[in-house]
């Protein structure tokens, strides 16, 4: 084929606006190209990357000189390059329209501003947010789920949460019945999945009666073994936590950890992966999630971003590598990549907080995430008095939704764009604003290791279909 009729000014243009779509990426035996908007990995021989690379460059002489041999060589390379773009590009994000049920995802409610412990890393100040140690109280809780039932067709999940939620478990009894008796009586309603956080300090037959009752998952928190346990979370915590998960293993109730990695785990020689191993070995959970600690980057506790990277990566490549073995470990951020490339579904929002998760406080009041929790500045409104103050709700909502939707100039030509999450609550406590972007250089940096280290496991058909079967 003549493959030089072809570049007229239209197609030339096509292919600028395709090209904008495609990353290249390159470690030192291997060359891809990613197709940043269907999410698809190709690799490349070096003279197809080098000629790609140009391209990306501007250099348009190549297409007619006979550099462009990697296209007479594989006409799907041309077809790519050529191929009609489907829309405007490049696009922010694929954004689906609107459902037609008000569904809110996640409504956390702190039905406890106390707490037992005084962790060091604590953003919630020893649990009470800087306010009065308090529990809320039945009305509280009732007149919340009133407002929430009035405002949302449904609600996915409610996540009791803290301070320690199970220093008031029979608030958990009262929202959970409460809610029961009102699903029973409307047809039109599901009853939520209930979910619950703690420090796993506190259990009790009580306890143990309404998670299994209300078939509610429990999130403990554990940062790792006794010794790093103690230390950041107080003398004697571990033993109670893992008595605590001896207890929901013999109950067979659902539950999961979720570990802080702090500077401490750092100046102990213990790496992310390190703790993924221990926690499988320990408690037999292959799915783990690790988050850095919030707290500013000045703290004691922070850890440098090149650090950070360095542990995700690592991180990343043990879980890829286990894949094959039953002894398999998954970090949370791989599990979310994995699922993004394979089941080709983008994520939406960098971060749910204001659009689908919302949290309200021992007073009633609401805020977009418990990381916000008692902050003047994003008061929402109040579910007692009834009140959402829907000026700040919409201001808010905007500065959310460029945050979160990704629409920014330079998330519109970030390569990451589709599958890119973050946490804006980190982002705010680290930075103390809501539109610097702490993460961005270290989730491209991960990702790019991501994907330069997973075409190994998506090549075997059977690994595949293992992670169809794991996280689907
Ligand atoms: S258990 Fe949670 S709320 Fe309590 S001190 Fe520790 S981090 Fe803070
Ligand atoms: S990594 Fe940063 S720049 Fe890239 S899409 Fe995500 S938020 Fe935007």
């Amino acid at each position: 084929m003549a493959v030089n009729k072809l570049w007229n000014p239209l197609t030339i243009s096509i292919i600028k606006k395709n090209l904008t779509k495609f990353h290249l990426l390159q470690d030192q035996q291997n060359y891809f190209l990613f197709d940043t908007e269907n999410l698809s990995l190709l690799q490349l021989d070096p003279l197809t990357y080098a000629f790609f690379g140009e391209l990306k460059n501007g250099n348009f002489d190549i297409l007619t000189r006979s550099a462009s041999a990697p296209l007479h060589a594989d006409p799907s390379l041309l077809k790519l390059l050529t191929a009609e773009p489907s829309s405007e590009s490049p696009s922010p994000i694929n954004i689906p329209a609107p459902a037609t049920k008000n569904v809110l995802e996640r409504l956390i409610i702190h039905i406890s501003n106390s707490c037992n412990l005084k962790c060091r890393y604590c953003y919630a100040q020893q649990g009470n947010y800087g306010q009065a140690n308090s529990l809320m109280q039945p009305e509280t809780a009732c007149q919340i789920i009133d407002f929430f039932d009035k405002k949302y067709d449904h609600i996915q999940n409610i996540q009791f949460f803290g301070g320690e939620p199970l220093l008031n478990p029979s608030l958990i009894s009262t929202i959970c019945h409460y809610l029961e008796a009102k699903t029973a009586a409307n047809p039109h309603k599901d009853l939520p999945r209930f979910s619950l956080v703690t420090n796993g300090t506190i259990i009790s037959a009580e306890i143990l009666h309404l998670l299994k009752k209300y078939q509610i998952h429990v999130t403990v928190s554990i940062d790792g073994n006794l010794a790093i346990t103690d230390y950041l979370r107080g003398k004697g915590t571990y033993h109670k936590i893992m008595g605590t998960i001896k207890t929901l293993t013999t109950h067979q109730l659902s539950f999961s950890i979720e570990a802080t990695y702090t500077r401490h785990h750092l100046e102990q020689k213990i790496s992310l992966a390190n703790l993924m191993d221990y926690f499988y070995e320990n408690l037999g959970l292959h799915q783990q999630h690790i988050p850095f600690v919030a707290v500013p980057l000045t703290d004691s506790l922070a850890i440098p971003e090149e650090i950070r990277i360095a542990l995700s990566q690592e991180a990343i490549g043990h879980s890829l590598n286990s894949l094959k073995s039953k002894r398999y470990v998954m970090d949370s951020t791989t599990q979310r990549l994995l699922k993004a490339l394979i089941f080709k579904k983008p994520t939406l929002l960098y971060c749910s907080a204001g659009a689908a998760t919302l949290c309200v406080s021992c007073q009633g009041d609401i805020y977009p995430c418990f990381m916000f929790n008692e902050n003047p500045a994003f008061l929402l409104g109040n579910a007692v008095t009834n009140d959402l103050a829907n000026s700040k709700l919409s201001r808010f909502s905007n500065q959310l939704r460029e945050v979160n939707t990704k629409k920014t100039t330079e998330c519109q030509h970030c390569f990451a764009r589709q599958f890119c999450f973050g946490c804006i609550g980190n982002d705010y406590i680290t930075t103390g604003n809501l539109t610097e972007r702490p993460h961005c250089h270290y989730f491209k940096q991960i990702s790019e290791f991501f994907l330069l280290n997973c075409h190994k496991i998506l090549a075997d058909p059977l690994t595949v279909a293992r992670i169809y079967q794991l996280l689907a």
